[in-house]
């Protein structure tokens, strides 16, 4: 049985963790904590997710909880993450960081030559995988075929395009040996002429309360492939963090990212060779 430790517990990603966790019959909720004086510190890590009580109160450092579990889980803040980083490397832990926003990221791959470790910005199963499939489906068709991406989110996301969409935009751009700066085109407004043959479009929606859609369209003469995501919940995150969690145990010291963990970089190098 996998022991987790989850940072950042009364977060928004800290309690779908731990519902998932509940639900997963091979890994346990070894110990859960926040950041000192957050009000969750003390709390039943159940109950402040809303599930029944567990008997396993909420410390207020992962120095309290640390020699419970194998495997620390955390979405937090970077100041966080890189104390928590500090110290699962000096006793041994594995570690699995949906932490976004690391500006620097040389004391990670430092701790990743002695320690396990998966870092990555979008733990969704269903994302990584769309990753692969578009790069390969834009490697036979998008000299031929048009290519454009739409995103849709709720209404109070920040920043367009999602870095889902960029992150695509780049697959798309690499696939065909563009660059991505140089063929984006991010609006279309007024008498704009015909579409050129190199471009790629990234457009955006703002609605309501979507978690997060994005299409990857490959238009042909007569025909059309569309490539589909659709998140309904941050449960596709946890759930990700939690296959690579499993995953990880089973490996030696290393940095990792959810390519791996799917083994899509293995398939990747299978279709090369
Ligand atoms: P949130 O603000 O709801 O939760 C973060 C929690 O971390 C808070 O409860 C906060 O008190 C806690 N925290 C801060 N400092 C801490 C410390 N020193 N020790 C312990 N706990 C501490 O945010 P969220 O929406 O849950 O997102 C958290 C992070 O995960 C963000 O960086 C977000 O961008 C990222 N995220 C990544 C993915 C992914 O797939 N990689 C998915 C969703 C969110």
């Amino acid at each position: 049985m996998i022991k987790a430790i989850v940072a950042g517990a009364a977060g928004r990603m800290g309690q779908r963790l731990i519902h998932v966790i509940q639900q997963s019959p091979d890994i346990n909720l070894a110990g859960a904590f926040e950041r000192p004086g957050h009000p969750a510190v003390g709390k039943d890590a159940g109950q402040m997710a809303g599930l029944d009580k567990l008997g396993l109160e909420i410390r207020p450092s992962l120095e309290d909880v640390i020699a419970d579990g194998d495997v620390i889980i955390d979405f937090t803040a970077p100041e966080a993450t890189l104390a928590n980083i500090r110290l699962a490397a000096k006793r041994g832990l594995a570690m699995v960081i949906g932490t976004t926003g690391l500006a620097d990221l040389s004391e990670i791959k430092e701790h990743g030559r002695t320690m396990r470790c998966v870092l990555a910005p979008n733990f969704s199963i269903g994302v990584n995988v769309m990753f692969y499939v578009t790069g390969l489906i834009a490697g036979i068709v998008g000299r031929d075929f048009d290519m454009e991406i739409l995103e849709v989110h709720h209404r109070l996301k920040k920043d367009a395009p999602s870095g889902t969409a960029l992150q695509l935009g780049r697959i798309l751009a690499q696939a065909v040996d563009r660059n991505l700066d140089e063929v984006a085109v991010y609006e279309r407004r007024g008498l704009i002429g015909q579409r050129s043959d190199e471009e790629i479009g990234l457009q955006t929606l703002r609605a309501g309360d979507i978690v997060g859609e994005h299409t990857v369209m490959f238009g042909g003469q007569g025909e059309r492939l569309e490539v589909i995501h659709r998140a309904h919940s941050r449960d596709n995150f946890a759930q990700g963090a939690l296959r690579a969690a499993k995953w990880l145990l089973n490996q030696g010291p290393g940095l990792y990212d959810m390519q791996d963990v799917l083994g899509l970089k293995e398939q990747r190098t299978k279709e090369k060779g």
